[in-house]
């Protein structure tokens, strides 16, 4: 009996050691795929990086956390020889700037004017110090850039995941960037926090649907898709706002709301670790009751 115990105790150990870092290593591995035209994705631990190739150099979307950075960089330079000639952050988080100061060394990184103060407070000091986000240029409602025969446009549109995200748009490819204004298939991070605003993320989403219906779309996390999808994704955010807000008029706790929603017909969003629906529902609550 104890011997089984002991047994037991063992593998669970072997499991937590070894098994479970390899299953959450091979969930994300680090794989490009071509999405359209010259536009690629790239998968794998944090955000979806998107890549533009072109003959006179390449464009990034977001670079991932520090500790997978210089895979990245081997995998965009398999894809291509040509130097990293612009990083773009769609927003200040750290699975999407972790990279930055590997995949943007010799490039010129570009943010909205919020994703930088942000991304400014989000960081220990020593890194400020050292000029970490010194060299980002910002921009307030949009930028446009020239890579080869590529049109991209960086496009600000309000607060919604954050107070600072950027959308870009690949005119040629017809191809969108969303950053993390789409999580597709989990219940996205809402940064109650930094000045999210749901109500405006549904209007986003809303209006570029009407100007790209035909778009491909890289969303900030989760396989590419289409606008459909990202008119879906709207749904869901108006269907918490909508069980928030009644719940708030009846005079219902934040608690009271997460025990008692019924997510029925949004089964294909899928609960990932801390990425809950429940946490959703709080984190919405939290947003309709804050104090500006
Ligand atoms: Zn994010």
């Amino acid at each position: 009996m104890k011997n089984k115990k002991i047994i037991n105790i063992y593998v669970c150990v072997l499991m937590l050691l070894f098994v479970f870092p390899l299953i959450s290593r091979q969930a994300a591995p680090l794989e490009i795929e071509k999405v359209a035209g010259n536009v690629y994705c790239l998968y794998g631990p944090g955000g979806n990086i998107g890549i533009l190739k072109t003959d006179v150099g390449i464009l990034v979307i977001d670079s991932k956390y520090f500790r997978v950075a210089e895979k990245v960089m081997a995998k965009i330079s398999k894809l291509s020889p040509q130097p990293v000639k612009y990083l773009v952050n769609t927003h200040y988080h750290g699975d999407h700037t972790g990279g930055n100061e590997v995949v943007g060394r010799n490039a010129q990184i570009i943010a909205h004017s919020n994703c930088k103060i942000s991304l400014i407070g989000s960081l220990k000091a020593q890194k400020i110090k050292a000029g970490y986000t010194a060299g980002i240029t910002t921009f307030d409602k949009e930028m446009k850039l020239k890579l080869g025969d590529e049109n991209v446009e960086l496009r600000y549109m309000g607060p919604a995941h954050t107070a600072g995200d950027t959308i870009v748009v690949f005119e040629k490819a017809g191809v969108i960037h969303t950053g993390d204004l789409f999580f597709n298939g989990l219940p996205p991070y809402i940064d109650v926090k930094d000045g999210s605003d749901t109500g405006n993320w549904i209007k986003i989403i809303e209006e570029l649907h009407k100007e790209y219906p035909d778009y491909t779309v890289i969303p900030g996390h989760g396989k590419v898709t289409d606008m459909k999808a990202f008119l879906k994704f709207a749904d869901y955010l108006g269907f918490l706002r909508k069980e928030v807000a009644a719940a708030i008029k009846a005079g219902k706790t934040k608690e009271q709301v997460m025990a008692e929603i019924n997510f029925g017909s949004f089964k294909d969003i899928e609960d990932k670790g801390f990425l809950s629906k429940k946490s959703n529902v709080g984190w919405v609550y939290d947003e309709m009751t804050r104090v500006k």
